[in-house]
C-alpha cells in the first residue's frame, strides 16, 4: 500500500508541478515515537480497558451524538475561508484558525479519556499558492500490541475552496466538502479514544487537498522516509450525501437527482484481487455480521469497482456521498439521524476489524 501510495504522490508531483515538501516533521516528537513502536502500550490504557467487539458496538449506540458532529460543521463555517493559503495569524478566520480549533477539539477529548490522545500537528514546507508552511493536525491513539506498529490512519481533508483554487478571500464555508468528513473523524476520535484497539489509529485533518492531495502526500512520503509502517487508511469525503448531482455525479452515483440514502460505497484503489478490495470485503462482512443487527436503518454497503476519480483522494475508502446542508440545515430528521449514526458505527467498527487481518 505504502508503495502504491508514493507512486501516486510522485504521479501527482510530477503533473500539478508541486514541489516536494521540506522540513516536514511532528511537532509533538512523542507521534513519532508511537508510529514507531517506540512506547509502553500501557502508559496508555485506561483504567477499565473495554475491548470487547460486542460490548464496543452496543455501546456505540448510545455514545454516537448528531449534535456533536453538527456542532463541528456549524463551527467550522464560522472560518469563512479554509483554503490551504489562507490566513494563518488570526484567531477566527483561515486555514491557521480552522486547524488550532482542530487541535483544541483533538485537546479537548484526550483530556476527557486521561490523555489517551496523543495530538499535535504534521508540519512540512512546500510552496502552495504562495504559503510556504503547511499543517495536518493529528490525534494518536497508541495500540495496545506493541509488537505490531503499523498505524491505521482515519482521515479527512480540513482544506476548502472556490472556483479560483487559490482564492483566500472568497466564502468558502465547506461545509459537505468537507466539513462533513472532518466532522466525522472528530466524532470517530471522540468516541473511539474511549476503547482499546490492537493497532495505533490516526485520526488526521489534512491541508492542501484541493491542491493536489498535497497534505496526504506530506504524511505518506514522510511514511517512507521513516520506515513509519501504514496498516490502512480510510479517507473520508464529502460523507453522507443522499442527492446524486448535488456533491456526487455520475459514474460515481447513477444519475442526476437520483436520491440514495441507504448505501454506503467504498471507493479503493486496484483489482478484484487487490489488498483494498479485500478490505473492503472484509468492512461489508463485518458490518453484515456485527454491525447491520444492531443498527436503527440497516446500510447496504457497495464495494465499488474504480476509485472516485482517476488518482483523487482516497486511497483506501471513501464514505457515501451527500448534501449535508439538507441533512443539516434544517436540523436532522429521526431517519437522518439514523442514517448518521449506521455510518459512524459502521466506521468506527474498521479498526477493529482490521486488527484481526
Ligand atoms: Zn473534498
Amino acid at each position: 500500500m505504502k508503495s502504491l501510495t508514493h507512486l501516486v504522490i510522485l504521479a501527482m508531483m510530477m503533473t500539478s508541478g508541486i514541489t516536494a515538501q521540506e522540513n516536514t516533521h511532528f511537532t509533538n516528537p512523542l507521534i513519532f515515537d508511537i508510529l514507531k513502536g517506540n512506547y509502553d502500550p500501557a502508559d496508555y490504557l485506561p483504567a477499565f480497558p473495554v475491548d470487547d467487539p460486542f460490548a464496543i458496538s452496543e455501546d456505540l449506540i448510545n455514545r454516537i451524538s448528531p449534535d456533536s458532529m453538527k456542532a463541528t460543521l456549524l463551527a467550522l463555517r464560522t472560518f469563512h475561508n479554509r483554503n490551504t493559503a489562507s490566513d494563518t495569524m488570526a484567531v477566527d478566520k483561515g486555514i491557521g484558525a480552522a486547524r488550532k480549533w482542530v487541535l483544541s477539539q483533538f485537546d479537548r477529548y484526550s483530556i476527557n479519556q486521561s490523555g489517551r490522545l496523543v495530538t499535535g500537528y504534521l508540519q512540512f514546507d512546500q510552496d502552495v499558492c504562495g504559503m510556504e508552511r503547511h499543517k495536518n493536525v493529528l490525534a494518536v491513539l497508541p495500540g495496545r500490541d506493541g509488537s505490531d506498529p503499523s498505524c491505521i490512519i482515519i482521515e479527512a481533508h480540513l482544506d476548502s475552496r472556490c472556483a479560483d483554487n487559490c482564492d483566500i478571500n472568497c466564502l468558502a464555508e465547506g461545509m459537505e466538502d468537507n466539513g462533513s468528513g472532518v466532522a466525522l473523524v472528530l466524532e470517530l476520535a471522540r468516541i473511539m479514544s474511549s476503547y482499546v484497539y490492537d493497532h495505533t489509529i490516526v485520526f488526521m485533518t489534512v491541508t492542501g487537498e484541493e491542491q493536489g492531495l498535497v497534505g496526504s502526500n506530506a504524511f505518506a512520503d514522510y511514511a517512507v522516509t521513516q520506515n513509519i509502517p501504514i496498516k490502512a487508511v480510510l479517507n473520508n469525503d464529502i460523507v453522507g450525501g443522499i442527492i446524486c448531482g448535488e456533491t456526487s455525479s455520475p459514474p460515481s452515483c447513477p444519475g442526476l437527482n437520483h436520491i440514495d440514502s441507504t448505501q454506503v460505497r467504498l471507493f479503493s484503489f486496484g483489482g478484484f484481487n487487490s489488498a483494498h478490495k479485500s478490505l473492503n470485503r472484509f468492512i461489508k462482512l463485518e458490518y453484515q455480521e456485527m454491525i447491520r443487527p444492531l443498527a436503527p436503518v440497516p446500510m447496504m454497503l457497495t464495494i465499488m469497482s474504480a476509485e472516485d476519480r482517476t488518482g483523487r483522494g482516497a486511497i483506501i475508502y471513501h464514505s457515501g456521498k451527500m448534501d449535508m446542508l439538507r441533512s443539516v440545515l434544517p436540523p436532522l430528521t429521526n431517519t437522518e439521524t439514523q442514517m448518521w449514526l449506521t455510518r459512524i458505527i459502521m466506521t468506527v467498527s474498521i479498526p477493529r476489524m482490521i486488527s484481526s487481518v
